[in-house]
């Protein structure tokens, strides 16, 4: 099964894309588990109805270093397998480095299967070579980068392209697509389009700006567990279907910091 990861800057949308991506493949019979690289440890919430308590880095920290799978494996919604890697407290310590500590220990616990569909979510606007760990060690192949049209935004997924090809050139990482995230900005569809064609990619989603998402949110579900019938339920559930099929993946071709600004200047006004 597939080994996916979701990166892009922070608040643009992975842990909710993610957690939709889940349930929907939850939903079809999939067996599903979603790993929160963000040390704010909130990628799981709209899963499993709360804020994941027990991550990987605090269970070893209180308990040392023999744990087992069921402290740090919540299931959620449809059986999904909510982990959260964990992180230091704000201001102390490297985040990047309890990736490293917290994948080492997923692995020699066996938590991560090969016949299960794996979702990394991972920070991706912090140049650290932690957050690089899902890429360069293999634990995902298929790269999804999430991003509005808004200049840091893709600032940020031009980055996370640059550590693509570097390691695609190791292993068998590759970028599977864009996922626009709509932050209702002037030809933003256009633009993303454009954007991912200069990366050598496809834009694979266009996910409407929708207040559903928020209420959803605020009731700490998926929109595929709040609104099943809604059409961002339907939008989620086609790109739950894409990453699962999808064979075009290539190595990107990531632009100069020049080339990008002069793309959003040529497409992103109206
Ligand atoms: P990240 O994991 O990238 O930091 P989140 O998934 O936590 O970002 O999303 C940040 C905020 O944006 C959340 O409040 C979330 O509900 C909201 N959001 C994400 N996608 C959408 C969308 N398509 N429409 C409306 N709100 C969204
Ligand atoms: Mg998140």
């Amino acid at each position: 099964m597939k080994k996916i990861a979701f990166y892009g800057k922070g608040g643009i949308g992975k842990s909710t894309t993610a957690a939709n991506v889940s349930a929907a493949l939850a939903e079809q019979g999939h067996s599903v588990c979603q790993i929160g690289c963000d040390p704010k440890n909130d990628s799981t919430r709209l899963l499993l109805g709360r804020v994941c308590s027990q991550t990987v880095l605090d269970t070893v920290r209180q308990c040392g270093d023999e744990i087992s799978a069921d402290q740090i494996v919540h299931t959620g919604f449809g059986g999904v397998q909510c982990v959260e890697a964990g992180g230091p407290e704000p201001g102390v310590g490297c985040a990047g480095r309890g990736i490293i500590v917290a994948l080492e220990k997923l692995k020699e616990l066996e938590v991560i299967r090969d016949d299960q569909f794996v979702l990394y979510d991972v920070l991706g606007d912090v140049v650290c070579g932690g957050f690089a760990v899902p890429i360069r060690e293999g634990y995902a192949t298929d790269i999804y980068i999430v991003s509005s049209g808004e200049l840091m935004s893709l600032y940020a997924a031009n980055n996370i392209a640059k550590g693509v090809a570097r390691f695609a050139g190791r292993g068998r990482v590759r970028l599977g697509g864009i996922i626009g995230n709509s932050r209702n900005i002037d030809r933003e569809q256009e633009l993303l389009t454009e954007f991912a064609v200069r990366l050598n990619t496809k834009l694979v989603a266009f996910i409407p700006r929708d207040k559903v998402v928020n209420q959803a949110e605020i009731h700490k579900q998926t929109v595929i567990a709040w609104r099943p019938d809604s059409a961002q339920a339907a939008i989620y559930r086609q790109l739950a279907g894409f990453v699962l099929t999808n064979a075009d993946l290539t190595v990107p071709t990531p632009l100069s910091f020049e080339e990008l600004e002069k793309v959003v200047l040529d497409y992103g006004i109206e």
